[in-house]
Order: structure tokens, then C-alpha cells, then sequence
């Protein structure tokens, strides 16, 4: 997947997602880059006016599957009328943190399952049509929604909604896989953003870099698998 290709990246205004967004232009990709308020996304619309035609930037409420299909329905003008996306990455998250047992909060729990869960999952089955044949889809999970790795009680309500967008994905590539598309979460490590604080080892640039080689190189036998920013399989 060397050549230019049509990239939707979600949650793109800010953090891995950005990231994604500015590396991905510079390689020659042209992105539309989804957010919640795109009038006050700066950085995106900096970039779209130093890649004028290449970059594209379009609300989406991950939460709101109104916002998916108005999504499917601006992409034909982007991509035009035959123009097919080569890549889809699911990268907007929420995590709620401070929570202790005995104090998990419903709203929280639901907020985190309709963010992280359910947005990636109706938002692929919506975009579907729009995928081109052999097409890639990256999840981006985390090492805290797997069951096999949990040690402690922490971080319920987002470890529950990453464990959930897990089973997304792998009954997302079982769907897809007739079209030879290919569906895998990934995790990024713990990554300097807002969402993984100053104290965290790795540079957002990193792993974005890190994970679109992860992605440019997995192929059909892949998809359904857990796999972090440096290509190692991560337990379930
Ligand atoms: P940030 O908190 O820095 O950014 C989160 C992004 O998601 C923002 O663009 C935010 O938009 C967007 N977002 C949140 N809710 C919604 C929504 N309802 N609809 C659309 N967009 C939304 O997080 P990171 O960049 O660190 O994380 C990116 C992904 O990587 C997430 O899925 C996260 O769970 C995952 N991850 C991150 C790790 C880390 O250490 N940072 C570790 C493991 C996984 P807005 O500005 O509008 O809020």
C-alpha cells in the first residue's frame, strides 16, 4: 500500500489522531480527517490550508450514528462518485478516569461503551459500502481492554469499552473478510496526549508512525488480531 491512497481518520483534531492525520499527508495520502467541531479544530484546518485538496475536514460525533451516515454521505464528494476509502482508522476514544469501585458511574459506562465501542463498530457497518475491496480498518484499542492482562481494578468503564470494540473487530473481520478487508486492533503504548498524560513513554509521532507500518504490513491472515504499535501480538 505504497501509493496514495483515501484515508478517514476519526477523532482527528488533536492527539494519535492528529498525528495520523500529519504523517499521513506527508506521505502523499489524502485524508479526511473527522472531529466533533471542525470549526474549532486549528491544527486541522492549519494543515488543510498547507494541503490544499488533500485534506478534508468533516464532523463526526462518534457517539451519534446520525453523524455516521451524514459522514457516508459527504464522502462521494470527496472521494468522488466511484472513489473508494483505502483505510479507515477508528482512533476517537474517551477515558474517564478516578474511578473506584463501588463509585463506577453509569453514564460514564455507557458515555465510554457509545465512544469507544459502538461509535468504531456502527461507524465501519455504516462506511462499509465505502471501503474499497482489500481495504484496511484500524481499531485503536488498548492493552487495558484485555481480559488476559488484567491484573487490577482500574480504569472499568474505559477497560470494559476496549474489551467490547475488541469483539468489534474481530466480528468486524469476519464480516468483511469476503471483500478481502482487513480489520485488526491495535494499542499504541502508553502515549503522551492528553488522554495518557505527561508522564507517558511514548511520543505521540511514534506511534502513529509505529502503527501505520503495523498496518501497511498486515495482510489477510491477519485481520481479527490484536497487535500493538511495534507489531507484537497482545494477549486478549
Ligand atoms: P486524546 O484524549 O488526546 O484524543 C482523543 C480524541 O478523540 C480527540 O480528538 C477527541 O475529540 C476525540 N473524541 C472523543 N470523543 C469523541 C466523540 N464522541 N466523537 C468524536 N471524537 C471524539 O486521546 P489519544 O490521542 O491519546 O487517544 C487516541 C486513541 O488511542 C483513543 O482511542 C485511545 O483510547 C487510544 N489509546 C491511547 C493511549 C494513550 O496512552 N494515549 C493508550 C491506549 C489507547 P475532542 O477534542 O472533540 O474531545
Amino acid at each position: 500500500m505504497s501509493e496514495s491512497r483515501h484515508v478517514l481518520v476519526t477523532g482527528a483534531n488533536r492527539g494519535i489522531g492528529l498525528e495520523f492525520t500529519r504523517q499521513l499527508l506527508a506521505r502523499g495520502d489524502r485524508v479526511v480527517a473527522a472531529c466533533r467541531q471542525p470549526g474549532k479544530a486549528t491544527d486541522l484546518n492549519h494543515l488543510a490550508g498547507e494541503h490544499p485538496g488533500r485534506l478534508h475536514v468533516l464532523p463526526l460525533d462518534a457517539t451519534a450514528p446520525k453523524t455516521h451516515a451524514e459522514l457516508a454521505r459527504e464522502l462521494p464528494l470527496v472521494l468522488g462518485e466511484d472513489g473508494r476509502l483505502d483505510l479507515l482508522i477508528n482512533n476517537a476514544g474517551v477515558l474517564h478516569s478516578g474511578e473506584a469501585f463501588g463509585r463506577v458511574d453509569a453514564a460514564n459506562l455507557d458515555h465510554s461503551f457509545r465512544t469507544n465501542a459502538a461509535g468504531p463498530f456502527l461507524l465501519t457497518q455504516t462506511l462499509a459500502p465505502l471501503l474499497a475491496d482489500g481495504a484496511r480498518v484500524m481499531n485503536l484499542s488498548s492493552r487495558l481492554g484485555s481480559i488476559a492482562l488484567t491484573t487490577r481494578f482500574g480504569t472499568p468503564t474505559y477497560a470494559i469499552s476496549k474489551a467490547a470494540l475488541n469483539m468489534a473487530t474481530v466480528l468486524l473481520a469476519q464480516a468483511l473478510a469476503d471483500r478481502g478487508i482487513v480489520v485488526i486492533a491495535v494499542s499504541p503504548g502508553w502515549v503522551r496526549t492528553e488522554m495518557g498524560g505527561e508522564g507517558a513513554e511514548v511520543a505521540p509521532g511514534d506511534a502513529a508512525a509505529g502503527l501505520l507500518r503495523q498496518i501497511d504490513s498486515v495482510s489477510s491472515e491477519d485481520s481479527g488480531r490484536f497487535i500493538d504499535w511495534q507489531g507484537e501480538a497482545v494477549d486478549w
